[in-house]
């Protein structure tokens, strides 16, 4: 049996030693290097090449190198029978609160403002915002967190997702399309760590934009496909919301000529909210191929019917 790493963007050497170092019988394949192979049948892919199914023909488990799966789920051509999973990492998870928490209190203390302030050589001062409701869209593994660091941070939260949540630093859990606009209605910040599906894409629009109060400011750490941009382009110019912080986009690396470079009060970071550790990675990768081994179930394996 061999494994396959079908990652087309970054450098595998760290992966790769790792990997060896834990299972060092195993034969372990690296793309671009590899061709048909009847003996590969667990897979660890990120940004893989397309035509990675026809090129394994007993292929059994996709391991996805990250929290998101959008990809393998959407890809037309992926055999049903093959068995999806997916990193679930308390270190993401923590990262993500943490830039989340760092985005909220900046602009608490408008600390962009003073920077803007030094560019022009005004000493002025910005009253602190007293803004402190939070809705987060998307309360799952890294919303969960991301909420309760909040809530310990001094923010009150509300939540959004498909089912209810139970939770003590909750305040209010909405769920279903209605409620999607009460959930924002008294935002100070939303944030969106929702994945990609049919049913996210655009769901950040100019309706729910004006549901906001005129004060409110987006945050997107979870996938670009949830916001529309050029309808988020336009609230910020006509300061229909306050302000907006993107992390992901719809194309990345964000194209020059894209609209955002030069609206106003937007603030983009390039798709670094939460990096996944290769260590704590290579760990969860290394275990769910040995219970795949073994004919045991696999941890964080994807409900592709339910599509994230
Ligand atoms: P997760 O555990 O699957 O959570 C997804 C959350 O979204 C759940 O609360 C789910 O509701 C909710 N949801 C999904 N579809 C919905 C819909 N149509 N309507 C309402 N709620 C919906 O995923 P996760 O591990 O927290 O990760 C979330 C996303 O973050 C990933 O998909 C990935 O795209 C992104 N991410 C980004 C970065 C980055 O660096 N920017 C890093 C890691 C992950 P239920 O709870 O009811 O199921």
């Amino acid at each position: 049996m061999s494994i396959a790493l079908m990652i087309t963007d970054r450098q595998l050497e760290p992966l790769v030693n790792a990997l060896s170092a834990q299972l060092p019988n195993e034969n372990i394949k690296v793309w671009p290097d590899v061709e048909f192979d009847e003996s590969v049948e667990f897979v660890i892919a990120w940004r893989y090449p397309k035509n990675m199914w026809q090129m394994f023909p007993n292929l059994k488990v996709v391991s996805s190198l990250g929290a998101g799966v959008d990809e393998l789920i959407k890809d037309e051509l992926r055999p049903q029978h093959i068995k999806l999973t997916r990193i679930v990492d308390s270190d993401l998870s923590n990262q993500m609160a943490q830039y989340c928490l760092t985005v909220l209190l900046m602009y608490q203390s408008r600390m962009h403002e003073y920077q803007h302030a030094q560019v022009k050589k005004q000493w002025r001062y910005f009253p602190k915002r007293e803004s402190h409701k939070v809705t987060v869209l998307g309360a799952g593994e890294i919303g969960l967190v991301v909420a309760k660091k909040l809530h310990l941070n001094g923010f009150e939260v509300n939540s959004w997702s498909q089912s209810s949540k139970n939770e003590t630093f909750i305040s209010q859990s909405f769920t279903t399309k209605n409620e999607l606009y009460k959930s924002v209605a008294e935002a100070d910040f939303v944030i969106s760590i929702l994945p990609s599906t049919p049913e996210t894409d655009n769901l950040i629009n100019i309706e729910l934009l004006k549901a906001m109060p005129k004060h409110a400011v987006i945050i997107n750490t979870g996938r670009g496909n949830v916001v529309n941009e050029s309808d988020l382009a336009t609230a910020l110019t006509e300061g229909i919301i306050g302000g907006a912080t993107l992390d992901v986009f719809k194309q990345e690396p964000l194209p020059d000529e894209h609209v955002f470079w030069n609206v106003p009060n937007l603030q983009i970071t390039p798709h670094i909210s939460a990096i996944s550790s290769q260590s704590k990675v290579v760990d969860q990768i290394v275990e769910n191929y040995q219970l795949f081994r073994h004919g045991k179930s696999l941890k964080h394996q994807v409900d592709v019917n339910k599509g994230y």
